[in-house]
């Protein structure tokens, strides 16, 4: 039988795309967590419908464009300036992001943002239409639709208003809030409802797809079962579908010649001193600042330790044009000065602090000579970086330090310490633990993580998401 096929709908396509001349284009293909994890899955055909991050307002550039990404299984949104900027730029980024992460906005935004709601909610609306348009374009009969993250919660509908048997699969990449937050939104009834229009909807967690449907329940007064949400006799099913990586990709990695020489490397760099290392994209959710200050109370309280541990923080840049995310950055390079300042020798300092990101072979070495890895995210979907750690350190058997806040702890949590990131005299405590941690104890912890990250891997996720929508569609929905 031929295999099933797949339309994977997200906001951005796997590649990006440079304009070399007026009919042609450089790609190249990001291969991130979803990509892989789809590869992984053979019984699929995968077909991937998204924007390709760049504005071509002619014909004859979006003719090339479309015929290049064909090779790559891709299909293009065109999106136009006006569009992108209040759709993704404003509802997404500015409004549904900091929202599901529970975090305000800031103060001198906040009426500004009040105002521009409406423009941005139907821009957000116009933009998800015409996702849909492309989408309806390319499906066939029997086709799976799967839409992917808070960019395309309004694409459910829209779908199924062009053709109401097409199979649609959700799934959301970020937490999804308490009810009591989510009903602070405008949109938040029209945003659920288009949600509820799918098949199936996913979250990474019980807790989040809980929230998911408390909110139908309370704000619209649906029914919630322990299957999902009803209306009407109509189930929408919902359930977690926690993420994993392509564990073996960096299993495979630490083999290569390049980055045992870089993990030799590294390893004579801090001989004499344990390794912490924190990798974050330099977002307010990551909880930078809060991380350096815990580290800074662990040096003050333990003068033993200053000339015998150091900080990694590698704060890849995100959002560099918006105001706030300045900001952060400062505010994060004022504390590190100061710090290393204070605790810095003429030939050592405590903190490193890079603001750019790795390739993906130095970070996997950096992972493999880690002592302490240091998650303390305030909110995070799931945190693919302490499963990356932990794929990584086979050999060192070192300490997880996560954060309850982040999705991972659901599944980390009995290997990992767990910390609130808002008490720094706890994360501090626990980094004395983790650096005073007996082998035998590091061990066990690590091997418990470890079993976890290479079983539930992102080809298992994908896979499991598909057949559960594919298992639904066996059978008939039933009108109560
Ligand atoms: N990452 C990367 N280069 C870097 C640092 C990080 O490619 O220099 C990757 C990392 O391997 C991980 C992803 O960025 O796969 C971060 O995912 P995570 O779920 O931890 O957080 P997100 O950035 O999605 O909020």
């Amino acid at each position: 039988p031929s295999k099933q096929r797949l339309l994977v709908v997200a906001n951005r396509l796997p590649v990006s795309a440079v304009r070399k001349g007026e009919d042609s284009w450089q790609l190249e293909i990001s291969v991130g967590g979803l990509v892989s994890a789809l590869l992984g899955v053979k019984e699929f055909d995968a077909r991937w419908i998204g924007w390709a991050g760049v504005n071509v307002p002619d014909e004859i550039g979006q003719k090339a464009l479309t015929k290049a990404l064909a090779e790559k299984r891709c299909i293009p949104v065109f999106l136009d300036e006006e569009i992108v900027h209040q759709y993704y730029n404003g509802y997404c980024n500015n409004i549904l992001w900091p929202l599901f992460h529970y975090l305000g906005l800031p103060q001198e935004d906040r009426l500004a943002t009040t105002r521009s709601f409406q423009s941005q909610f139907d821009a957000y609306k116009k933009a998800n239409q015409l996702f849909a348009e492309v989408v309806n374009q390319h499906y066939e009969e029997g086709d799976f639709v799967w839409c992917h993250d808070y960019h395309l919660m309004f694409l459910p509908k829209c779908l199924k208003e062009y053709n109401s048997n097409m199979k649609v699969g959700w799934f959301l990449h970020t937490p999804f809030p308490s009810s009591e937050i989510h009903r602070t939104l405008p949109s938040r009834s029209e945003l659920l409802r288009s949600v509820l229009a799918a098949d199936l909807v996913g979250f990474h967690t019980y807790d989040y797809a809980r929230h998911f449907v408390s909110a139908c329940t309370r704000i619209l007064g649906l029914e919630g079962t322990p299957e999902g949400v009803e209306d009407q006799g109509n189930l929408t099913r919902v359930a977690a579908f926690p993420i994993g990586i392509d564990s073996d990709r960096f299993i495979r990695a630490l083999e290569l010649p390049q980055v045992q020489n870089h993990i030799k490397e590294l390893k004579e760099r801090f001989a004499g001193r344990k390794v912490m290392l924190g990798v974050d994209r330099l977002d307010m959710i990551k909880g930078i600042p809060q991380k350096i200050l815990a580290f800074e109370k662990f040096l003050e309280e333990n003068p033993n330790w200053r000339d015998k541990v150091v900080l990694l923080q590698i704060a890849v840049p995100t959002r560099t044009d918006v105001p706030e995310y300045q900001k952060l950055t400062s505010q994060v390079h004022e504390i590190v000065g100061r710090i290393n300042g204070r605790f810095g020798t003429l030939t050592a300092v405590p903190i490193h602090h890079l603001d750019r990101s790795l390739d993906f072979h130095a970070l996997c070495a950096l992972y493999a000579v880690t002592d302490v890895a240091l998650v303390t995210s305030l909110r995070d979907g799931m945190n693919l970086v302490s499963y990356e750690f932990v794929a990584c350190q086979a050999s060192k058997k070192g300490v997880l330090i996560l954060s309850e806040f982040a999705g991972a702890a659901q599944s980390l949590g009995a290997g990992a310490i767990l910390v609130n990131p808002w008490n720094i005299t706890e994360v501090a405590a626990s980094i004395g633990y983790a650096l005073n941690m007996p082998a035998d104890e590091r061990e066990k912890r690590h091997q418990h993580n470890f079993m976890h990250v290479t079983t539930h891997t992102s080809q298992e996720w994908a896979a499991t998401f598909v057949r559960s929508l594919w298992k639904l569609m066996e059978i008939p929905k039933v009108n109560l």
